[in-house]
């Protein structure tokens, strides 16, 4: 009834260009993350692939057809985003390894479910790769548990990207709460706070964006003042978190300065809101991270915080003075109070 790590050493078979930051060393950091918690105890499964009906529950029947026709070849399919020859197939094992977790977690066999994926989802559109993203598999991974009977999914994105594709796909759904917290104005360009859904979702997506320079303590305000309280009122039955660990301060792509210990606060109070909500329920499948190290480490502590009996949060201190938090939460909170009590 603990923790599940889903996880193969085949992820390091999607090969990038070379000097290309989602790269197959990655995989070696997932790989010496799943030994070393193997080594304490912690169950780890090998993914199956997701299935066409899996995937077609967030993705064009079109879209999957153009990548499965990627296999056995290398091509460019956005300026940022390459296949090699296994591409298709590691990228249905990195979905399916997501929608491993939520089965396993849905069916009670496991509290906790941690994907050690790459290729990353977040980015990628119902039509479209982008931002190194085949397949959405955290998208992939709530649709599946709402077929499972889940009434209510929160996802929440502390990548420093927005997830753009994640948003879509499910803006006009109120079943789905989609929350991020991001560097803005940044890389995809989305994820601004007046972006709150649309139609019957809105109200459904929160955005947090922050400057670049956030510490941890503005990402303490933001869970505390916004994504704990609309999480609570939200009352999920699943928590699927898009963990990307760039973010962190020594990430080459991000521009925060996050500590590994503020993946592991943010996790560990996300696990206790599941604990609140949906008795521990709660899914994580890794997106970027570009420093292995800091990939590594942060990667480590927000295991930990999944791991175990529940702890509090325990929110480092940078003692960096930043209003950044403070401003975004002003921001996002105008944004949604017509739908949410911030
Ligand atoms: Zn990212």
């Amino acid at each position: 009834m603990s923790l599940i790590l889903v996880h193969t050493a085949r992820f390091a078979e999607h090969q990038t260009p070379p000097g290309h930051p989602e790269r197959p060393e990655r995989a070696d950091v997932l790989d010496a993350i799943a030994a070393r918690w193997r080594g304490r105890g912690t169950e780890v499964v090998a993914p199956r692939a997701a299935t066409s009906e899996q995937l077609l529950r967030v993705h064009d029947a079109a879209y999957v057809q153009h990548i499965a026709q990627t296999a056995g070849r290398a091509t460019a399919l956005d300026p940022d985003t390459y296949t090699s020859p296994e591409s298709y197939e590691i990228a249905l094992l990195a979905a399916g390894a997501c929608v491993d977790a939520v089965e396993r977690v849905m069916g009670g066999a496991h509290r906790a479910g941690f994907a050690l994926v790459r290729p990353p989802g977040h980015h990628a559109e119902r039509d479209r790769a982008m931002g190194f993203c085949l397949f959405n598999n955290v998208a992939v991974a709530a649709a599946h548990a709402r077929a499972l009977g889940a009434r209510k999914v929160a996802i929440v994105d502390y990548d420093v990207h927005h997830g753009n594709g994640t948003q879509h796909i499910f803006e006009a759904d109120p079943h789905v709460l989609y929350v991020s917290t991001h560097q803005y104005p940044y890389y995809p360009g989305t994820g601004a706070a007046s972006e709150v859904g649309r139609e019957a979702g809105r109200g459904f997506t929160i955005n947090l964006p922050l400057e670049a320079g956030a510490v941890d303590e503005d990402y303490q305000i933001a869970f505390t003042r916004i994504v704990l309280p609309v999480l609570r009122q939200f009352e999920p039955d699943l928590v699927v978190v898009s963990a990307g660990f760039d973010a962190h301060a020594h990430d080459p792509l991000g521009g925060m300065r996050l500590t590994a210990a503020a993946f592991g606060a943010m996790t560990a109070e996300l696990r206790a809101l599941a604990e609140e909500c949906c008795r521990g329920r709660i899914v994580a499948a890794v997106e970027g991270g570009y420093d292995l190290q800091a990939l590594g480490a942060s990667l480590d502590a927000a295991i930990d915080a999944l791991e175990g009996p529940a702890r509090a949060a325990e929110w480092p201190v940078s003692g960096i003075g930043s209003t950044r938090g403070e401003e975004t939460c002003a921001a996002t909170a105008a944004a949604i109070r017509p739908f949410w009590t911030v």
